[in-house]
């Protein structure tokens, strides 16, 4: 179950307050890949590079994003089309299969990769990949709800505390955090984020290996401007 908006009541003027969401303390920045709004994304998995009994973790990261959709405002929904044997690279189409990715700078043993038909911010088809070195299934439940927070314009957090959000950085390979459903922070986000591609698309992210480990990225404060109709 979700809960969203904590509702603390506050002693001297019984109002309700909202827990605070800040970012780099409770939430992540926004600003990365996203799927477009409403999109029905096709999930394929390459099911030669996994074993049967993981296959369900994978679907159970799909549909807990599912079920956060109506909250997060973005619609969209992931639905799982079954076997490919390669990388799908049609409209609204994710693959997830195995690969060497493990990055010891910042711990990432999943990738994702985006790929934009219109350079810009909003996937045309990405690809989810595992490094072998990730067996635990609640580990490879957790990093694929990880990933999945990026697809949809969550960037990584790690000087989030701790249970506060998807984004947080994997202390340990292959041992699950248990954290694989989004946060009320995570929600908050990915609202703002869809609420911000109403008025404007940004260009394609940069790679985000590019970002150093520890570094955060600052809050974009660039004036939104709204197009003229
Ligand atoms: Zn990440």
């Amino acid at each position: 179950m979700l809960i969203v908006g904590l509702g603390v009541r506050d002693a001297n003027t019984q109002t309700p307050t909202v827990a605070p969401c800040r970012i780099g303390q409770q939430a992540p920045a926004i600003g990365f890949w996203t799927w477009a709004a409403n999109a029905q994304v096709k999930v394929y998995v390459v099911s030669t590079d996994f074993k049967t009994p993981e296959i369900p973790y994978l679907l159970k990261a799909l549909e807990n994003w599912n079920s956060a959709s109506d909250l997060t405002g973005s619609g969209v929904k992931f639905e799982y089309a079954g076997n490919t044997p390669q990388l799908l690279s049609c409209e609204n189409c994710l693959t997830v299969r195995r690969g060497s990715v493990f990055d010891k700078a910042n711990r990432h043993a999943t990738e994702l990769k985006a790929y934009s038909a219109r350079h810009d911010q909003i996937i045309s088809y990405a690809s989810i990949t595992i490094d072998p070195k990730l067996t635990n299934p609640k580990a490879i439940l957790d990093a694929v709800a990880h990933e999945l927070g990026h697809n949809f314009g969550l960037l990584d957090c790690y000087t989030c505390k701790k249970k506060s959000t998807l984004m947080n950085q994997f202390k340990v390979i292959n041992v699950p955090n248990d954290m694989a459903v989004p946060t009320a922070c995570d929600i908050a986000q990915v609202r703002q984020a869809y609420k911000e591609l109403k008025v404007r698309v940004r260009p394609s992210p940069p790679n985000r290996n590019l970002i150093d480990e520890g570094e955060e990225p600052v809050d974009d404060d660039t004036p939104i401007v709204i197009p003229k109709p």
